[in-house]
């Protein structure tokens, strides 16, 4: 495999939900490269299959969703095709995840040194107890706590503290891909800055590729270099990060989130939001699914789904683009 060789490869993948009612289509047809040291941005307000995606990517999905079609490959690998103890060895060593609640991911009755080095000699036997203490004080270098706080319980530290060693624990095995779903969204905006800021450092330092799944659209767009916009189930637009601005041929779904970010006006906050809600998945519109809420709805997006086409930027899903421009 080169260096240059994807990180994650997504090819046509669809998930569902089992109901009594039947299947219901979480992800649908989705397309996504990720490739080495690359941030790519995954938004989409709630419902939008965004986190459906994440963990089934991590072959994490639980209760009644399952894939129905298509794959997954890490590094070349297909994460379905492998056996239980494959998947083992290969989740934290090749891929890891941040959860979005350090709280419930860490283990409440264990110190946080117990825990990373737990994670540590699960997957290196031949590492000495004392070369995983080691690890663990660096790890705690790297995301800038105290190694004193190795000897602390998660109740003991701050929530910030808790998400910066979910990070050390996702990091610890050198992974060359990570999911970072929601890490910063259940804190204060100034935690949520320093935590920001340290996930580019570290990223830069340890060179692994990151999805960086958030409902959060300016934070996303701030951090990575594409972002996928996820509407009922579908990448809706695939697009360069730099292009994000107000006047740049987008999704109108696209175009809706930049209006709906903050402006800071001489008197006032302006948010122009995106009207109605997202659709019930179990009966989605026809045509195109963002038809009802879309300012520039034509004809034919009540009727045909707007195949995915390649626009300046990346690539979208709407009847407005044509193949390389916005028509
Ligand atoms: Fe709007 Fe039509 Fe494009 Fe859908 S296909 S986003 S309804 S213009």
């Amino acid at each position: 495999m080169s260096t240059n060789s994807p990180v994650l490869e997504i090819e046509n993948l669809s998930v569902a939900y089992r109901t009594p009612n039947g299947d219901v289509n979480a992800v649908n047809d989705v397309n996504l490269t990720v490739y080495p040291e690359e941030i790519v941005g995954l938004i989409g307000e709630s419902g939008s299959g965004k986190s459906t995606m994440a963990y089934a990517i991590m072959r994490l999905l639980k209760g009644d969703a399952y894939v129905t079609n298509g794959t997954i490959r890490i590094l070349g690998q297909d994460v379905y095709a492998m056996d239980a103890a494959e998947l083992r060895k290969f989740r934290w060593e090749k891929m890891s995840m941040v959860f979005q609640s350090a709280m419930s991911a860490l283990n409440p009755v264990m110190t946080v040194e117990a825990q990373i080095i737990d994670t540590l000699l699960n997957h290196r036997p031949n590492m000495t107890r004392s070369e995983a203490v080691q690890r663990a004080e660096e790890l705690m270098e790297i995301v800038r706590i105290d190694k004193r706080r190795l000897k602390s319980y998660p109740h003991e530290l701050s929530g910030g503290m808790r998400q910066r060693v979910i990070i050390a624990i996702a990091i610890a095995l050198h992974p060359r891909f990570v999911i970072m779903d929601e890490p910063t969204t259940a804190l204060d905006v100034v935690v949520q800055r320093s935590i920001l800021d340290q996930i580019r450092e570290i990223q830069r330092v340890e060179k692994f590729a990151i999805l960086f799944v958030s409902h959060d659209f300016s934070l996303v767009a701030e951090l990575a270099t594409r972002v996928a916009i996820m509407y009922a189930g579908r990448i809706v637009e695939l697009t360069d990060s730099k292009s994000l601005r107000p006047g740049e041929p987008h999704h109108p779904y696209t175009e809706g989130l930049l209006r709906a970010i903050p402006r800071l006006t001489a008197e006032e906050i302006t948010i122009d939001g995106i009207p109605g809600t997202p659709p019930n998945l179990i009966s989605l519109p026809t045509g195109c699914a963002f038809h009802p809420r879309c300012a520039r709805v034509m004809s034919e997006c009540q009727t045909t789904r707007p195949k995915r086409v390649k626009t300046l930027y990346g690539s979208a899903e709407c009847h407005l683009f044509r193949q390389g421009t916005e028509g």
